[in-house]
């Protein structure tokens, strides 16, 4: 029987198991003490002077950005067509249409110049997504929000641990949501936070997640309730349980070793694919990212075949992402020709904490057997 190695997973040790066990002998589930402490620590470990306010999934922190944006019918939100469908998921939530957008061939980084010719008088916000944990070219985005008055909210679902220009992903930007889902860089099983320099919004987003209910978040992290208080929005009930947060809290206190294992792996497959001329993988800034995915592009019309190869060796192999403007619900009536080449070209392999130089090697030896045929 062949071996299978997995495109991506969870790593979970005996820190995050005594953690829930911890909080499951507290007796005390839901949103308390575990969650201001894992918000408290995130703060911390990104060094920052931003509060941070986690969520039950990425989508959630999002959707309440976007919401408590003041986003709703009628409005437009750019968006790279090529991201996960949460994205999209997350502004139709709203109300507000998600315009997809073209991507740069280097990076599937959001294409501005694209991003331009979408504009209308009722476009409102722009979402770029860190693809692969890579944000180098967002200063673009920055310019033509500031130019046209729209707000960001950044996508970095792929990127926790990542820096840009010398500076943490979280701590930089607008607003920025992450996700904490079982295979992201750090996760609390399923999770999200948004981090913004808006404070007026962050106290929005904290009674937001709490189905509006005013500041019932300090009540909760001081072991009260609240029993008469007003509701002035619209809520939601996407807080964050105290199970969740301790398998936060103990990921993160492994974060640094596991940022640098994702690094090494991708440093591996960076030197090992090296002159393969169908292997092309994309322009990030590997140096300064903490990588989610590890994207090449297979050229020569050669990628499903690649892809076959690989399964049938064992070794799981993904497309991230298909085009969302091709999705019924997200169709649009013009072609984003980069993005489709793209998706006819990319390919993403395994990475995770439990890769071993050994299966890395099987990868890298199947690849070079494939292209070498
Ligand atoms: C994972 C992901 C999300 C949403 O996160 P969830 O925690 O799964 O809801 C959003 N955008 C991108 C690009 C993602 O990969």
């Amino acid at each position: 029987m062949i071996e299978k190695i997995r495109l991506a997973k969870s790593t979970i040790g005996a820190e995050e198991k005594q953690a829930v066990l911890r909080v499951l002998d507290n007796e005390y589930l839901g949103m308390g003490e575990e969650v201001r402490l894992f918000e408290q620590e995130l703060q911390e470990y990104l060094q920052t002077g931003r509060e941070v306010v986690c969520v039950n999934t990425g989508t959630a922190a999002l959707h309440l950005a976007l919401h408590c944006l003041g986003l709703h019918e009628g409005d437009e939100v750019l968006v790279p067509t090529i991201t996960y469908v949460a994205s999209f998921q997350a502004i139709s939530a709203t109300g507000a249409r998600p315009v997809a957008c073209d991507v740069r061939e280097d990076t599937l980084f959001i294409d501005v110049d694209d991003a331009k010719k979408r504009l209308t008088a009722n476009t409102r916000a722009i979402m770029p997504v860190h693809y692969a944990s890579d944000s180098r070219h967002i200063q673009g985005v920055y310019d033509f929000a500031a130019e046209h008055d729209l707000k960001v909210i950044e996508d970095a679902a792929h990127s926790f641990g990542s820096k840009r220009d010398g500076v943490a992903v979280g701590d930089c930007g607008e607003t920025v949501c992450f996700s904490f889902d079982g295979i992201k860089n750090l996760t609390s099983g399923e999770g999200g936070a948004v981090v913004s320099d808006d404070t007026d919004l962050l106290a929005l987003i904290r009674d937001a997640r709490l189905l509006g209910v005013e500041k019932d978040t300090e009540k909760r992290y001081s072991g009260r309730r609240s029993w008469e208080f007003d509701v002035k929005q619209q809520g939601f009930r996407y807080h964050m349980s105290n199970i969740m947060a301790a398998i936060g809290r103990a990921q993160l206190g492994k974060i640094d070793r596991a940022a640098l294992t994702r690094q090494g792996i991708v440093k591996r497959y960076l030197s090992r694919l090296d002159g393969l001329v169908d292997i092309v993988p994309l322009q990030l800034d590997y140096d300064n990212i903490v990588p989610h995915l590890f994207v090449v592009k297979v050229k020569g019309g050669k990628r499903d075949g690649l892809r076959d190869y690989l399964v049938g060796h064992g070794i799981e192999c993904g497309v991230h992402y298909q085009p969302n403007h091709l999705l019924t619900r997200f169709r649009s009536d013009y072609r984003l020709p980069v993005a489709e080449k793209a998706y006819g070209e990319i390919l993403s392999l395994p990475l995770h904490l439990d890769l071993s130089v050994s299966q890395q090697e099987t990868i890298v030896t199947r690849i070079r057997e494939f292209c070498g045929r």
